[in-house]
C-alpha cells in the first residue's frame, strides 16, 4: 500500500464544516467602525458648502473601508469546527503503512531476509507498522504527552498541515480526548513518548511481532544455524534480538520499553 502524500493545504478531518455566516460581520467591531465612518461622511455631506468634493471623499473612504472589511473577513479566525478538536477520530487520518515495500529499500531488504529466515524456521511474524507519516507521529507524540505526562494542551506546538486543537476548554476534557487518541493508537503500554523524528518516518523502522513454539533452529545472516531454546518465545527474546543484529535489523535498545520496534540502529 502506498501512503498518499499529505495535501499541501491545511488538513482537517473529513466531516461537515461550518462556515461563519456573513451576518456575523454585521455585529463585528469592524462593521461598527465602518458604520461610524459612513455616518460621519453623510453628516459631512449635509453640512458642506461643497457637497461634490465631500461626496468624493466619502466614496474614497467607503472604498477603503470595504477593502479593509474584505481583508478582515479573510483573516478572521477559523470557523469553529468540532472535528478539529483532538479525539479518537484523528486515528483514521494520516495512516501508517504495514507494507515492507514502503520502507527504505536497503532496510526493507534486510528485514525481508530476517523474516524469510524466521519463517523458514517455523516462527510466525506479524508486521504492525512500517512507514509512518510525520503528521501521525506528531499526533501520537502529543496525545501521549498530554495523557501520560500531563503536558499542557495549550502549549503544544503547531504542525503545518495538521489543524488540530488540543484544548477543549478545560484540563480534564482535553486529557480525556488525548487519552482516547492513545487508546486508538495503542500507546498505553509505551513507557516513552512515540518519537517525533522516529525512523518510521524515513522508512527505517518496522514494528514486528514474532512468536514460535518449542526450540527454534534458525540461520543467521552468514548462513550459520543457531538453536534458540530460551524464552520468552517472542520478539523480546535476547537470542532472537542478537540473531536479528546479524541481518542489521536492530531491536529497540531498551527492549521492554518498546517491545516490537526494530530499526537501522535500535532507536
Ligand atoms: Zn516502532
Amino acid at each position: 500500500m502506498k501512503i498518499p502524500l499529505p495535501s499541501p493545504k491545511t488538513h482537517r478531518p473529513k466531516r461537515g464544516r461550518k462556515t461563519r455566516p456573513d451576518s456575523d460581520l454585521l455585529e463585528s467591531p469592524a462593521m461598527t467602525l465602518h458604520h461610524q465612518v459612513g455616518n460621519r461622511a453623510i453628516q459631512q455631506i449635509h453640512n458642506s458648502a461643497n457637497p461634490p468634493a465631500v461626496m468624493q471623499q466619502a466614496l474614497t473612504q467607503g472604498a477603503l473601508g470595504a477593502q479593509t472589511l474584505m481583508r478582515q473577513k479573510t483573516e478572521e479566525p477559523k470557523p469553529e469546527d468540532p472535528t478539529t478538536l483532538s479525539g479518537a477520530h484523528w486515528h483514521d487520518e494520516f495512516p501508517t503503512s504495514t507494507e515492507l515495500s514502503d520502507l527504505d529499500g536497503t532496510f526493507a531488504g534486510r528485514v525481508q531476509k530476517f523474516i524469510a529466515a524466521l519463517e523458514k524456521a517455523g516462527a510466525t511474524v506479524e508486521i504492525t507498522a512500517t512507514k509512518r507519516p510525520a503528521e501521525r507521529a506528531f499526533l501520537m507524540h502529543w496525545a501521549w504527552m498530554i495523557a501520560k505526562k500531563g503536558f499542557d494542551p495549550k502549549s503544544v506546538p503547531a504542525m503545518k498541515g495538521v489543524d488540530i486543537h488540543w484544548w477543549h476548554g478545560d484540563q480534564a476534557k482535553s486529557k480525556d480526548a488525548a487519552q482516547a487518541m492513545c487508546d486508538k493508537y495503542q500507546l498505553n503500554k509505551l513507557k516513552v513518548p512515540p518519537a517525533l523524528n522516529s525512523h518510521h518516518i524515513t522508512g527505517k523502522a518496522v514494528d514486528m511481532k514474532i512468536k514460535w513454539e518449542g526450540d527454534l533452529l534458525i540461520k543467521n545472516a552468514k548462513g550459520i544455524e543457531v538453536l534458540i531454546k530460551s524464552s520468552p518465545r517472542d520478539h523480546t527474546n535476547a537470542a532472537i534480538i542478537r540473531m536479528a543484529q546479524t541481518y542489521q535489523v536492530i531491536h529497540f535498545k531498551d527492549v521492554q520499553k518498546d517491545k516490537v520496534h526494530w530499526s537501522v540502529d535500535g532507536s
